[in-house]
Protein backbone atom coordinates (compact mmCIF):
# COMPACT_ATOMS: atom_id res chain seq x y z
CA UNK A 1 0.00 0.00 0.00
CA UNK A 2 1.48 3.12 -0.73
CA UNK A 3 2.33 5.50 1.55
CA UNK A 4 0.47 9.21 0.87
CA UNK A 5 -2.80 7.63 1.19
CA UNK A 6 -5.94 9.55 2.03
CA UNK A 7 -8.62 9.35 4.00
CA UNK A 8 -11.02 9.68 1.15
CA UNK A 9 -10.50 10.11 -2.38
CA UNK A 10 -13.80 11.51 -4.14
CA UNK A 11 -14.13 11.31 -7.59
CA UNK A 12 -16.09 13.93 -9.25
CA UNK A 13 -16.22 17.56 -8.35
CA UNK A 14 -19.89 18.49 -9.34
CA UNK A 15 -22.13 19.51 -6.24
CA UNK A 16 -22.08 15.98 -4.73
CA UNK A 17 -18.27 15.59 -4.28
CA UNK A 18 -17.47 19.03 -3.64
CA UNK A 19 -19.97 19.08 -0.81
CA UNK A 20 -18.60 15.57 0.51
CA UNK A 21 -15.07 16.94 0.15
CA UNK A 22 -16.13 20.39 2.08
CA UNK A 23 -17.66 18.29 5.26
CA UNK A 24 -14.61 15.82 5.32
CA UNK A 25 -11.95 18.30 5.16
CA UNK A 26 -13.75 20.48 7.39
CA UNK A 27 -13.97 17.50 9.82
CA UNK A 28 -10.23 16.90 9.39
CA UNK A 29 -10.03 14.25 7.17
CA UNK A 30 -7.21 14.08 4.22
CA UNK A 31 -9.66 14.29 1.17
CA UNK A 32 -8.23 14.14 -2.35
CA UNK A 33 -11.10 15.69 -4.87
CA UNK A 34 -10.37 14.36 -8.80
CA UNK A 35 -12.17 16.22 -11.40
CA UNK A 36 -11.80 15.38 -15.11
CA UNK A 37 -12.61 18.88 -16.50
CA UNK A 38 -9.68 21.56 -16.33
CA UNK A 39 -11.35 22.93 -13.30
CA UNK A 40 -14.61 22.10 -11.81
CA UNK A 41 -18.10 22.75 -13.42
CA UNK A 42 -16.12 22.87 -16.65
CA UNK A 43 -17.92 19.72 -18.03
CA UNK A 44 -21.35 20.38 -16.46
CA UNK A 45 -24.36 22.08 -17.61
CA UNK A 46 -27.88 21.77 -15.87
CA UNK A 47 -31.32 23.57 -16.80
CA UNK A 48 -30.67 26.50 -14.66
CA UNK A 49 -31.98 26.93 -10.91
CA UNK A 50 -31.13 25.13 -7.96
CA UNK A 51 -33.32 24.94 -5.00
CA UNK A 52 -31.76 26.48 -1.89
CA UNK A 53 -32.56 24.37 1.34
CA UNK A 54 -30.04 21.81 1.06
CA UNK A 55 -27.16 23.94 1.02
CA UNK A 56 -28.56 26.91 3.20
CA UNK A 57 -27.91 24.65 5.77
CA UNK A 58 -24.69 23.89 5.32
CA UNK A 59 -23.39 27.11 4.69
CA UNK A 60 -26.11 29.67 5.95
CA UNK A 61 -26.37 32.14 3.81
CA UNK A 62 -24.48 30.70 1.01
CA UNK A 63 -26.24 33.32 -1.73
CA UNK A 64 -23.81 36.28 -0.19
CA UNK A 65 -20.58 34.74 -1.01
CA UNK A 66 -21.79 32.32 -3.72
CA UNK A 67 -21.70 33.55 -7.90
CA UNK A 68 -25.97 32.94 -7.97
CA UNK A 69 -27.76 34.69 -11.03
CA UNK A 70 -31.21 35.42 -9.66
CA UNK A 71 -33.65 34.17 -6.60
CA UNK A 72 -36.43 32.81 -8.63
CA UNK A 73 -39.83 34.66 -7.87
CA UNK A 74 -41.82 33.97 -10.56
CA UNK A 75 -42.26 30.10 -11.89
CA UNK A 76 -44.54 29.92 -15.18
CA UNK A 77 -45.46 26.57 -17.53
CA UNK A 78 -46.46 27.61 -20.67
CA UNK A 79 -48.46 25.22 -22.83
CA UNK A 80 -47.79 25.23 -26.68
CA UNK A 81 -49.80 23.36 -29.59
CA UNK A 82 -50.51 24.63 -32.64
CA UNK A 83 -49.82 27.82 -32.90
CA UNK A 84 -52.02 28.14 -29.54
CA UNK A 85 -50.07 29.19 -25.98
CA UNK A 86 -51.52 28.96 -22.39
CA UNK A 87 -49.50 29.99 -19.79
CA UNK A 88 -49.89 29.70 -15.82
CA UNK A 89 -47.97 32.17 -13.82
CA UNK A 90 -47.32 32.08 -10.28
CA UNK A 91 -45.54 34.27 -8.21
CA UNK A 92 -44.77 34.47 -4.39
CA UNK A 93 -43.07 37.47 -2.47
CA UNK A 94 -41.47 35.04 0.11
CA UNK A 95 -39.46 33.76 -2.94
CA UNK A 96 -37.61 36.95 -3.28
CA UNK A 97 -36.46 37.29 0.37
CA UNK A 98 -33.83 35.69 2.53
CA UNK A 99 -33.84 32.21 2.48
CA UNK A 100 -34.55 32.44 -0.73
CA UNK A 101 -36.34 29.54 -2.07
CA UNK A 102 -34.27 28.76 -5.21
CA UNK A 103 -31.22 30.16 -7.48
CA UNK A 104 -30.33 30.32 -11.56
CA UNK A 105 -26.93 29.20 -12.00
CA UNK A 106 -24.39 29.08 -14.08
CA UNK A 107 -22.29 25.80 -13.08
CA UNK A 108 -19.16 26.53 -14.60
CA UNK A 109 -19.20 29.62 -11.76
CA UNK A 110 -20.91 28.01 -8.91
CA UNK A 111 -18.98 24.46 -9.23
CA UNK A 112 -15.58 26.36 -8.95
CA UNK A 113 -17.27 28.45 -6.00
CA UNK A 114 -18.22 24.96 -4.32
CA UNK A 115 -15.08 23.25 -4.90
CA UNK A 116 -12.93 26.29 -4.07
CA UNK A 117 -15.21 25.77 -0.08
CA UNK A 118 -13.87 22.29 -0.27
CA UNK A 119 -10.03 23.32 -0.83
CA UNK A 120 -10.71 26.14 2.05
CA UNK A 121 -11.77 23.82 4.33
CA UNK A 122 -8.55 22.02 3.77
CA UNK A 123 -9.40 19.41 0.63
CA UNK A 124 -7.01 18.92 -1.91
CA UNK A 125 -8.74 19.43 -6.06
CA UNK A 126 -6.94 17.61 -8.75
CA UNK A 127 -8.36 18.81 -12.25
CA UNK A 128 -7.54 17.29 -15.44
CA UNK A 129 -7.77 13.94 -14.33
CA UNK A 130 -9.64 11.22 -15.48
CA UNK A 131 -10.13 8.37 -13.04
CA UNK A 132 -10.34 4.77 -14.91
CA UNK A 133 -10.69 2.59 -12.25
CA UNK A 134 -10.84 1.40 -8.58
CA UNK A 135 -8.18 -0.32 -6.70
CA UNK A 136 -8.82 -3.65 -4.79
CA UNK A 137 -6.91 -5.67 -2.13
CA UNK A 138 -8.65 -8.35 -0.50
CA UNK A 139 -12.20 -7.33 -2.66
CA UNK A 140 -12.63 -4.22 -0.78
CA UNK A 141 -11.92 -0.60 -3.07
CA UNK A 142 -8.73 0.54 -1.63
CA UNK A 143 -7.88 3.48 -4.21
CA UNK A 144 -8.46 4.91 -7.83
CA UNK A 145 -6.08 4.30 -10.81
CA UNK A 146 -5.98 7.34 -13.56
CA UNK A 147 -3.81 6.43 -16.22
CA UNK A 148 -0.49 5.24 -14.79
CA UNK A 149 -1.32 6.51 -11.67
CA UNK A 150 -2.44 4.84 -8.87
CA UNK A 151 -3.99 6.65 -5.27
CA UNK A 152 -4.97 5.07 -2.52
CA UNK A 153 -7.68 5.86 0.59
CA UNK A 154 -9.65 4.35 3.37
CA UNK A 155 -12.96 5.19 1.09
CA UNK A 156 -13.84 6.21 -2.58
CA UNK A 157 -16.86 8.20 -2.83
CA UNK A 158 -18.19 7.80 -6.65
CA UNK A 159 -19.73 11.64 -7.05
CA UNK A 160 -18.81 10.92 -11.15
CA UNK A 161 -22.03 11.74 -12.44
CA UNK A 162 -24.64 9.74 -14.71
CA UNK A 163 -23.67 6.68 -16.31
CA UNK A 164 -20.97 6.04 -13.02
CA UNK A 165 -18.26 4.65 -14.08
CA UNK A 166 -16.52 4.08 -10.63
CA UNK A 167 -20.59 2.63 -9.63
CA UNK A 168 -20.46 -0.17 -12.84
CA UNK A 169 -17.01 -0.80 -12.12
CA UNK A 170 -17.59 -1.68 -8.45
CA UNK A 171 -20.37 -3.97 -9.61
CA UNK A 172 -23.21 -1.52 -7.91
CA UNK A 173 -25.12 0.05 -10.72
CA UNK A 174 -25.49 -1.84 -14.60
CA UNK A 175 -25.43 0.64 -17.44
CA UNK A 176 -28.93 2.59 -17.80
CA UNK A 177 -31.49 1.75 -20.99
CA UNK A 178 -32.29 4.67 -23.16
CA UNK A 179 -35.66 4.74 -21.90
CA UNK A 180 -34.27 5.68 -18.38
CA UNK A 181 -32.37 8.56 -19.25
CA UNK A 182 -33.19 12.11 -21.14
CA UNK A 183 -31.05 13.78 -23.74
CA UNK A 184 -30.60 17.72 -22.40
CA UNK A 185 -29.28 20.31 -24.89
CA UNK A 186 -28.91 23.93 -23.85
CA UNK A 187 -28.32 27.57 -24.99
CA UNK A 188 -27.02 30.20 -23.42
CA UNK A 189 -28.50 33.67 -25.04
CA UNK A 190 -26.89 36.68 -23.89
CA UNK A 191 -28.59 39.92 -22.98
CA UNK A 192 -29.11 43.35 -21.04
CA UNK A 193 -29.89 42.53 -17.89
CA UNK A 194 -32.41 44.87 -17.97
CA UNK A 195 -34.26 43.57 -20.93
CA UNK A 196 -34.42 40.40 -19.42
CA UNK A 197 -36.32 41.92 -16.48
CA UNK A 198 -38.30 43.78 -18.80
CA UNK A 199 -39.06 41.08 -20.88
CA UNK A 200 -39.95 38.54 -18.12
CA UNK A 201 -41.59 41.26 -16.12
CA UNK A 202 -39.39 41.16 -12.86
CA UNK A 203 -37.82 43.81 -10.98
CA UNK A 204 -33.77 44.38 -10.64
CA UNK A 205 -32.07 40.77 -9.51
CA UNK A 206 -35.03 39.30 -9.71
CA UNK A 207 -35.35 35.74 -11.76
CA UNK A 208 -37.89 33.72 -13.54
CA UNK A 209 -38.01 29.86 -14.44
CA UNK A 210 -40.51 28.82 -17.56
CA UNK A 211 -41.16 25.70 -18.42
CA UNK A 212 -42.95 24.31 -21.69
CA UNK A 213 -44.84 21.28 -22.75
CA UNK A 214 -46.44 20.38 -25.91
CA UNK A 215 -44.94 21.45 -29.10
CA UNK A 216 -41.42 21.98 -28.22
CA UNK A 217 -40.70 18.28 -28.34
CA UNK A 218 -43.22 17.16 -31.12
CA UNK A 219 -44.87 14.87 -28.92
CA UNK A 220 -41.94 12.97 -27.19
CA UNK A 221 -41.33 12.78 -23.82
CA UNK A 222 -40.00 15.75 -22.38
CA UNK A 223 -40.10 19.78 -21.92
CA UNK A 224 -38.67 23.21 -22.74
CA UNK A 225 -36.79 25.59 -20.49
CA UNK A 226 -35.77 28.82 -19.75
CA UNK A 227 -34.39 30.34 -17.17
CA UNK A 228 -33.21 33.90 -16.36
CA UNK A 229 -29.51 34.43 -15.40
CA UNK A 230 -27.77 38.37 -14.86
CA UNK A 231 -27.50 38.96 -18.02
CA UNK A 232 -28.19 36.03 -19.87
CA UNK A 233 -31.06 33.46 -20.57
CA UNK A 234 -30.59 29.56 -19.79
CA UNK A 235 -32.83 28.17 -22.85
CA UNK A 236 -33.01 24.68 -23.63
CA UNK A 237 -34.84 21.16 -23.99
CA UNK A 238 -34.92 17.86 -22.25
CA UNK A 239 -36.18 14.85 -24.21
CA UNK A 240 -36.34 11.37 -23.37
CA UNK A 241 -33.62 9.76 -25.08
CA UNK A 242 -35.33 6.61 -26.91
CA UNK A 243 -37.97 8.79 -27.74
CA UNK A 244 -35.46 11.03 -29.59
CA UNK A 245 -33.88 7.84 -30.74
CA UNK A 246 -37.09 6.56 -32.07
CA UNK A 247 -38.49 9.88 -33.63
CA UNK A 248 -35.97 10.18 -36.13
CA UNK A 249 -35.78 13.85 -35.03
CA UNK A 250 -31.77 15.41 -34.62
CA UNK A 251 -31.16 17.18 -30.89
CA UNK A 252 -30.03 20.06 -32.82
CA UNK A 253 -32.84 20.34 -35.14
CA UNK A 254 -35.33 20.15 -32.16
CA UNK A 255 -33.40 23.01 -30.51
CA UNK A 256 -33.48 25.26 -33.38
CA UNK A 257 -37.10 25.09 -33.90
CA UNK A 258 -37.52 25.73 -30.67
CA UNK A 259 -35.24 28.81 -30.75
CA UNK A 260 -37.79 29.96 -33.48
CA UNK A 261 -41.33 29.21 -32.17
CA UNK A 262 -43.51 32.06 -31.79
CA UNK A 263 -43.77 31.90 -28.71
CA UNK A 264 -39.90 31.96 -27.85
CA UNK A 265 -38.19 33.91 -30.24
CA UNK A 266 -39.52 37.33 -29.04
CA UNK A 267 -37.87 36.47 -25.88
CA UNK A 268 -34.76 35.81 -27.06
CA UNK A 269 -34.65 38.59 -30.01
CA UNK A 270 -31.47 40.48 -29.75
CA UNK A 271 -29.63 37.78 -28.15
CA UNK A 272 -26.66 36.35 -28.97
CA UNK A 273 -26.05 32.59 -28.39
CA UNK A 274 -22.44 32.19 -26.76
CA UNK A 275 -23.02 28.51 -25.37
CA UNK A 276 -24.27 25.16 -26.42
CA UNK A 277 -24.16 22.31 -24.51
CA UNK A 278 -25.96 18.78 -23.86
CA UNK A 279 -25.64 16.33 -20.68
CA UNK A 280 -27.98 12.96 -20.33
CA UNK A 281 -30.37 13.15 -17.08
CA UNK A 282 -31.07 10.48 -15.14
CA UNK A 283 -34.67 10.11 -14.93
CA UNK A 284 -36.05 6.88 -13.91
CA UNK A 285 -35.94 8.29 -10.34
CA UNK A 286 -35.64 5.15 -7.39
CA UNK A 287 -36.32 2.54 -10.44
CA UNK A 288 -32.50 3.11 -11.80
CA UNK A 289 -30.60 3.85 -8.12
CA UNK A 290 -27.66 1.58 -8.08
CA UNK A 291 -26.71 -0.54 -4.68
CA UNK A 292 -25.49 2.75 -3.06
CA UNK A 293 -22.35 1.19 -0.85
CA UNK A 294 -20.01 -1.51 -1.09
CA UNK A 295 -16.80 -2.10 0.96
CA UNK A 296 -14.98 0.88 0.52
CA UNK A 297 -16.89 3.00 -1.44
CA UNK A 298 -20.44 4.87 -1.67
CA UNK A 299 -21.99 6.27 -4.46
CA UNK A 300 -24.21 9.87 -4.60
CA UNK A 301 -25.69 12.47 -7.07
CA UNK A 302 -26.49 11.86 -10.34
CA UNK A 303 -23.91 8.73 -10.32
CA UNK A 304 -26.94 7.28 -7.64
CA UNK A 305 -29.74 8.34 -9.86
CA UNK A 306 -30.49 11.27 -7.25
CA UNK A 307 -32.55 13.26 -9.81
CA UNK A 308 -36.72 13.92 -9.69
CA UNK A 309 -38.49 15.60 -12.90
CA UNK A 310 -42.30 16.18 -12.16
CA UNK A 311 -42.97 18.21 -15.32
CA UNK A 312 -43.59 21.40 -13.26
CA UNK A 313 -39.90 20.89 -10.73
CA UNK A 314 -36.74 19.55 -11.76
CA UNK A 315 -34.02 18.66 -8.55
CA UNK A 316 -30.73 17.35 -8.59
CA UNK A 317 -28.91 19.94 -7.34
CA UNK A 318 -30.00 20.01 -3.50
CA UNK A 319 -30.26 15.70 -4.00
CA UNK A 320 -26.38 15.85 -4.79
CA UNK A 321 -25.61 18.15 -2.45
CA UNK A 322 -27.58 15.95 0.30
CA UNK A 323 -26.49 12.96 -0.49
CA UNK A 324 -23.56 14.28 -0.62
CA UNK A 325 -23.64 15.49 2.75
CA UNK A 326 -24.63 12.11 3.58
CA UNK A 327 -21.80 10.29 2.28
CA UNK A 328 -19.68 12.47 3.97
CA UNK A 329 -21.32 11.76 7.68
CA UNK A 330 -20.89 8.10 6.71
CA UNK A 331 -17.53 8.42 6.19
CA UNK A 332 -17.03 10.20 10.12
CA UNK A 333 -18.09 7.47 11.49
CA UNK A 334 -16.71 5.03 9.45
CA UNK A 335 -13.76 6.45 10.62
CA UNK A 336 -14.53 6.92 14.12
CA UNK A 337 -14.83 3.15 14.23
CA UNK A 338 -11.66 2.59 11.74
CA UNK A 339 -14.39 0.16 9.55
CA UNK A 340 -14.65 0.80 6.07
CA UNK A 341 -16.26 -2.25 5.07
CA UNK A 342 -19.42 -2.83 3.40
CA UNK A 343 -21.34 -3.21 6.96
CA UNK A 344 -19.33 -0.16 8.27
CA UNK A 345 -20.72 2.00 5.56
CA UNK A 346 -24.40 0.61 6.04
CA UNK A 347 -25.06 3.82 7.78
CA UNK A 348 -25.52 5.61 4.32
CA UNK A 349 -28.64 4.29 3.52
CA UNK A 350 -30.07 4.89 7.18
CA UNK A 351 -28.21 8.27 6.50
CA UNK A 352 -30.45 9.09 3.29
CA UNK A 353 -33.49 7.46 4.23
CA UNK A 354 -33.64 10.20 7.11
CA UNK A 355 -33.17 13.22 4.96
CA UNK A 356 -35.34 14.27 2.10
CA UNK A 357 -32.89 12.71 -0.83
CA UNK A 358 -34.60 9.37 -0.24
CA UNK A 359 -38.22 10.88 1.42
CA UNK A 360 -38.85 13.05 -1.30
CA UNK A 361 -37.39 10.13 -4.35
CA UNK A 362 -39.70 7.84 -2.48
CA UNK A 363 -42.49 10.34 -2.22
CA UNK A 364 -42.70 10.38 -5.69
CA UNK A 365 -41.67 6.96 -6.83
CA UNK A 366 -44.48 6.44 -10.05
CA UNK A 367 -43.73 10.35 -11.17
CA UNK A 368 -41.38 9.08 -13.88
CA UNK A 369 -44.21 6.56 -14.95
CA UNK A 370 -46.70 9.42 -15.11
CA UNK A 371 -44.76 11.40 -17.07
CA UNK A 372 -44.38 8.55 -20.07
CA UNK A 373 -47.98 9.11 -20.65
CA UNK A 374 -48.06 10.89 -23.87
CA UNK A 375 -50.99 12.60 -23.61
CA UNK A 376 -49.34 14.85 -21.07
CA UNK A 377 -46.73 15.30 -24.86
CA UNK A 378 -49.84 16.04 -27.46
CA UNK A 379 -53.45 15.72 -26.11
CA UNK A 380 -53.29 17.83 -23.36
CA UNK A 381 -51.68 20.58 -23.95
CA UNK A 382 -53.97 20.53 -27.51
CA UNK A 383 -56.86 20.24 -25.39
CA UNK A 384 -56.23 22.72 -22.41
CA UNK A 385 -54.75 25.59 -25.46
CA UNK A 386 -57.53 25.28 -28.03
CA UNK A 387 -60.48 25.57 -24.81
CA UNK A 388 -58.55 28.94 -23.70
CA UNK A 389 -58.48 29.50 -26.74
CA UNK A 390 -61.89 29.57 -27.46
CA UNK A 391 -62.93 30.71 -24.53
CA UNK A 392 -61.01 33.82 -25.18
CA UNK A 393 -62.49 34.27 -28.56
CA UNK A 394 -64.88 36.82 -29.72
CA UNK A 395 -65.54 36.46 -33.35
CA UNK A 396 -69.64 37.10 -33.75
CA UNK A 397 -70.06 32.98 -34.07
CA UNK A 398 -73.28 31.68 -31.54
CA UNK A 399 -71.58 30.94 -27.97
CA UNK A 400 -71.35 27.09 -26.98
CA UNK A 401 -72.29 26.71 -23.48
CA UNK A 402 -68.89 25.54 -21.20
CA UNK A 403 -69.50 22.55 -21.16
CA UNK A 404 -70.28 21.64 -24.77
CA UNK A 405 -67.08 23.81 -25.39
CA UNK A 406 -65.22 21.07 -23.25
CA UNK A 407 -66.80 18.19 -24.91
CA UNK A 408 -66.33 19.89 -28.41
CA UNK A 409 -62.32 20.22 -27.25
CA UNK A 410 -62.26 16.80 -25.53
CA UNK A 411 -62.84 15.24 -28.90
CA UNK A 412 -60.08 17.77 -31.24
CA UNK A 413 -57.86 16.02 -28.72
CA UNK A 414 -59.29 12.90 -29.03
CA UNK A 415 -59.81 12.32 -25.40
CA UNK A 416 -63.06 11.57 -23.54
CA UNK A 417 -63.90 12.74 -20.12
CA UNK A 418 -63.26 9.32 -18.45
CA UNK A 419 -59.84 9.24 -19.98
CA UNK A 420 -59.19 12.72 -17.95
CA UNK A 421 -60.88 11.87 -15.16
CA UNK A 422 -58.83 8.81 -14.93
CA UNK A 423 -55.54 10.57 -15.59
CA UNK A 424 -56.17 12.88 -13.22
CA UNK A 425 -56.96 10.36 -10.24
CA UNK A 426 -53.52 8.78 -11.47
CA UNK A 427 -51.91 11.88 -11.29
CA UNK A 428 -53.24 12.71 -7.60
CA UNK A 429 -52.84 9.43 -6.31
CA UNK A 430 -48.94 9.91 -7.80
CA UNK A 431 -48.17 13.62 -6.95
C1 LIG B 1 -30.34 19.60 -19.08
C2 LIG B 1 -30.34 19.45 -17.59
C3 LIG B 1 -31.16 20.27 -16.84
C4 LIG B 1 -31.15 20.15 -15.45
N1 LIG B 1 -31.86 21.04 -14.73
C5 LIG B 1 -31.78 21.03 -13.38
C6 LIG B 1 -32.36 22.07 -12.61
O1 LIG B 1 -32.87 23.07 -13.13
N2 LIG B 1 -32.30 21.97 -11.25
C7 LIG B 1 -31.65 20.93 -10.63
O2 LIG B 1 -31.60 20.91 -9.38
N3 LIG B 1 -31.05 19.96 -11.34
C8 LIG B 1 -31.08 19.99 -12.69
N4 LIG B 1 -30.43 19.04 -13.41
C9 LIG B 1 -29.76 17.93 -12.70
C10 LIG B 1 -28.45 18.39 -12.06
O3 LIG B 1 -27.64 19.03 -12.99
C11 LIG B 1 -27.70 17.17 -11.51
O4 LIG B 1 -28.57 16.42 -10.70
C12 LIG B 1 -26.48 17.57 -10.69
O5 LIG B 1 -25.54 18.22 -11.48
C13 LIG B 1 -25.83 16.32 -10.07
O6 LIG B 1 -24.63 16.67 -9.42
P1 LIG B 1 -23.45 15.60 -9.29
O7 LIG B 1 -22.39 16.27 -8.51
O8 LIG B 1 -24.01 14.33 -8.79
O9 LIG B 1 -22.99 15.28 -10.76
P2 LIG B 1 -22.36 16.26 -11.89
O10 LIG B 1 -22.82 17.66 -11.68
O11 LIG B 1 -22.62 15.60 -13.16
O12 LIG B 1 -20.82 16.21 -11.52
C14 LIG B 1 -20.04 15.06 -11.77
C15 LIG B 1 -18.60 15.50 -11.91
O13 LIG B 1 -17.77 14.35 -12.05
C16 LIG B 1 -16.80 14.59 -13.05
N5 LIG B 1 -16.39 13.27 -13.55
C17 LIG B 1 -17.17 12.37 -14.20
N6 LIG B 1 -16.47 11.25 -14.47
C18 LIG B 1 -15.23 11.46 -13.96
C19 LIG B 1 -14.05 10.67 -13.93
N7 LIG B 1 -14.03 9.44 -14.45
N8 LIG B 1 -12.96 11.18 -13.34
C20 LIG B 1 -12.97 12.43 -12.78
N9 LIG B 1 -14.06 13.22 -12.79
C21 LIG B 1 -15.18 12.74 -13.37
C22 LIG B 1 -17.54 15.44 -14.07
O14 LIG B 1 -16.66 16.16 -14.90
C23 LIG B 1 -18.36 16.35 -13.15
O15 LIG B 1 -17.67 17.51 -12.77
C24 LIG B 1 -30.38 19.14 -14.81
C25 LIG B 1 -29.55 18.31 -15.58
C26 LIG B 1 -29.50 18.48 -16.96
C27 LIG B 1 -28.55 17.62 -17.76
Amino acid sequence: MAEDKFSAIIVGAGPAGSTAAYLLAGAGHDVLLIERGAAPGSKNMFGGRMYSHALNRLIPGFWEEAPVERPVVREIITFLSGGRSLSVNCGDDAWAQPPYHSFTLLRAEFDAWLASKAEEAGAMLACNISVDDLLYEDGKVVGIRAGEDEMFSDVVIAADGVNSVLAQKAGLARMFSAKQVATGIKMIVELPAQTISDRFQLRENEGAAQLFVGDCTKGMEGGGFLYTNKSCLSLGLVVNAADLAKGGVRAPDLMEDFKNHPVIAPLIEGGEVTEYSAHLIPEAGLAMTPRLFGDGILVCGDAAGFVLNLGYVVRGMDFAIGSGEAAAKTVIEARRRGDFSKAGLGAYEKLLRESFVMRDLEAFRKAPELLENRRMFGAYPEFATSLASELFTVDGTPPLHLFRKVFKHLGKSGMSATRIALDGLKGAAWL
